[in-house]
């Protein structure tokens, strides 16, 4: 393991950094380190915020900091906020997908139709225990300021969806 760098361990701390909106995921599963750079003993994240608006900035920044602080070598941490690219639903993992599912949380899919209406949620949301389009919307404001709490009609399983950015 002598071509273990620091840079891998940041990696692995910070997969154990856990999204305060969704605790079943790591920032890393979610897609959301964008690059890791460690000079010295001064490491430097930079991480896109998943949901604009989302109040979880700060904390994330605090978490990944923390994370990151315990590892050997590292003295300084720097964590950036990112907004280019974009974050998108589309950089989460396979592994974070199969975690959002276990977690009973449907992880965008981008299948059509996907009507978007004026506060921003979609028409179709599908269901990630049986696969159904037959769903309902329960509470357009669901359960964070991230999330919205859907309920299947085919197998009577309330879940909830992202909403899209
Ligand atoms: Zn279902």
């Amino acid at each position: 393991m002598s071509t273990r760098t620091t840079e891998d361990a940041v990696w692995d701390a910070l997969r154990s950094v856990l999204d305060p909106e969704i605790p079943a995921v790591s920032v890393v599963d979610m897609g959301m380190i964008e690059d890791v750079k460690v000079e010295g003993a001064h490491a430097h994240v930079t991480f896109l915020p998943t949901f604009t608006g989302c109040p979880a900035i700060a904390v994330i920044e605090d978490d990944i900091r923390a994370g990151v602080k315990n590892v050997g070598g590292v003295e300084e941490v720097t964590v950036t906020p990112s907004f280019d690219p974009p974050w998108t639903t589309a950089r989460i993992t396979e592994e974070g997908r199969a975690k959002l599912k276990d977690f009973g949380l449907a992880p965008p899919t981008g299948e059509g139709p996907v009507l978007i209406t004026q506060i921003g949620l979609p028409e179709v949301a599908i269901c990630p225990f049986c696969g159904s389009k037959n769903t309902r919307n329960d509470n357009a404001f669901g359960p964070t300021p991230c999330r919205a709490l859907y309920y299947c009609e085919s197998c009577r399983n309330p879940f909830e969806q992202f909403k899209p950015i």
